[in-house]
């Protein structure tokens, strides 16, 4: 069967944690949420540190963890603090949700647990926001349990070592039961966080550092020539594209119309530049928050989300300072912000783009 060729090139378990601990104790990267060695980490920094790392790079998350941390420095103060002030701090990376469930997490945490972390995967996996892996995570790193932690470091580096050629996602069964074997029962936390770093800063996705890998000597991947081309994977659908339209209205002392997304949803509680529905396929009717003359602004302005591309047409008027007094409205869910003030708001990556493109535009 194929699992047994492939179990059958799994390497010495004892053997792999030996040299692979080894390794760490020389080379493990320094990083902010980390325990010096021998330490202890705190459970927070860990929890927070996985969270923001969830579908983003150590680098995006060093500044985010380093700014919540000096904010919130215990579970209690994270657990205390506005929503909207975490929405606020989080904008840029990307996924509200998972801040969303962060407050949520914090809350429970707090005044569930007394703000200490539970350290089970069981009871971490209640929490909210604490899925499979981000609890094994916890448990292995905080609570030195015994977990497998597999992320995309963890899987690539599993394919090569044992030349697994089953492509992912569906191999992936197959390579939580190789990691439960190679994981050792001491060190588990070191052992999850140097399968990391192996695949972080040596068996990266193109050229593999095998020179300076300490499982050179067993690995069935490089021994074939098949590393480099591992992991296979199923080709991904296409993404399909939403399009829409935004309205960008800058009043004459320097206040833009900016409005608040419902809570639920997409980018639930943000603020955005009011717009049309995203849609695919043929585009929705205009839909401008305020009566004005509108100016196309040239050129399109993209991004992609997990699921799908957004191109959006950016339109821009100018109105007098006093115009909401005037008519008396200031549209549902919408404020006016002085652009001075824009950092203030939970603008995600794409309205910050609108901004940036609007701006550009009017200052020509
Ligand atoms: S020898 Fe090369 S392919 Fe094998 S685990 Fe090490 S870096 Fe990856």
């Amino acid at each position: 069967m194929r699992h047994g060729e492939n179990m059958s090139a799994t390497p010495d378990p004892v053997w792999a944690a030996t040299t692979l601990l080894a390794w760490y104790d020389q080379s493990r990267r320094e990083l902010p949420w980390r325990a010096a060695p021998g330490n202890v980490a705190d459970p927070y920094a860990v929890w927070l540190s996985e969270i923001m790392l969830q579908q983003t790079t150590v680098k995006a998350v060093e500044p985010y963890f380093s700014a919540f941390l000096k904010r919130w420095p215990r579970v209690e103060d994270l657990a205390a603090a506005e929503l909207e002030l975490v929405l606020q701090a989080w904008a840029g990376l990307g996924y509200y949700a998972r801040a969303r469930n962060l407050h949520a997490c914090a809350r429970v945490v707090a005044d569930d647990y007394s703000g200490r972390f539970p350290e089970t995967e069981k009871e971490l996996l209640t929490l909210p926001g604490v899925g499979p892996y981000t609890a094994a995570a916890i448990a292995a790193i905080a609570f030195d349990k015994p977990a497998a932690v597999m992320d995309g470091n963890v899987e690539r580096v599993l394919t090569r070592i044992c030349a697994v050629e089953a492509p992912l996602p569906g191999a992936k069964p197959e390579l939580r039961a190789i990691l439960e074997i190679l994981a050792p029962a001491e060190r588990p936390g070191d052992f999850a966080q140097a399968m990391m770093d192996l695949g972080a800063t040596i068996c990266t996705p193109r050229s593999p550092s095998c020179s300076h890998c300490p499982w050179r000597a067993q690995c069935a991947g490089l021994a074939s020539g098949l590393a480099s081309m591992l992991p296979n994977k199923t080709p991904k659908k296409a993404k399909p594209t939403r399009r829409g339209d935004a309205y960008f209205v800058q009043r004459s002392d320097g206040a833009i119309l900016l409005r608040k997304r419902p809570t639920k949803g997409l980018l639930g509680g943000m603020t955005e530049v009011p717009g049309s529905e995203w849609r695919e396929g043929q585009k929705v009717m205009s839909d401008e928050p305020i009566e004005a003359t509108w100016e196309r602004v040239p050129g399109i302005v993209r991004h992609t989300f997990t699921h799908f591309h957004l191109e959006l047409a950016v339109y821009m008027a100018h109105v007098e300072d006093g115009f909401d007094a005037e008519k008396e409205i200031v549209p549902e869910r919408c404020m006016w912000v002085h652009r001075s003030e824009l950092d203030t708001q939970a603008l995600p990556s794409i309205m910050r783009k609108v901004v940036a493109h609007a701006l550009e535009h009017s200052n020509h």
